[in-house]
């Protein structure tokens, strides 16, 4: 065990020797690594980048500087998606992105068929929703792509 003079000593010297504007980039980078990254971030909102990182509440953009809150984890887990991975609502308009044949008759949805005011469901058959000529019917949400315009 080293004297107490010693430890006081050690400590002073350490104290003088490092530069003290290093030390947030040191607990910021130590609280980063504690958090699973880059597979459960969203991309950057701005440039699409799939490198953004957490930094405290807020999610940053390395290659555009961005910086934006990230939506509540529900929002992630529980929507309801698309075929390209738009999260979908009530009231939204998709298209069609595949011949779909009609269960029970020789009816088809063609490819590109407009669809207004989905509702979505649980099931199988998430989007509820009502075609022109077709009816009432069930539809796939990995078959129909939100149309934003
Ligand atoms: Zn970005």
């Amino acid at each position: 065990m080293p004297a107490i003079h010693d430890i006081f000593a050690q400590r002073t010297l350490g104290r003088k020797s490092r530069a003290p504007v290093r030390r947030p980039f040191r607990c910021r980078a130590r609280r980063a690594m504690g958090r699973p990254m880059n597979d459960t971030l969203p991309p950057c909102p701005e440039c699409q980048s799939a490198y953004s990182y957490a930094m405290g509440a807020l999610l940053v953009c390395p290659e555009c500087g961005h910086e934006w809150a990230p939506d509540a984890p529900s929002d992630d887990t529980d929507g309801v998606r698309d075929a390209v991975g738009n999260l979908l609502a009530d009231g939204d308009t998709v298209t069609v992105i595949k011949d779909l044949e009609l269960k029970g008759s020789s009816g088809v949805i063609k490819v590109g068929t407009k669809v207004r005011g989905i509702r979505l469901v649980d099931g199988d058959h998430d989007i509820d929703c009502k075609i022109p000529g077709v009816g009432q019917i069930g539809l796939k949400s990995q078959f129909v792509k939100k149309v934003t315009d």
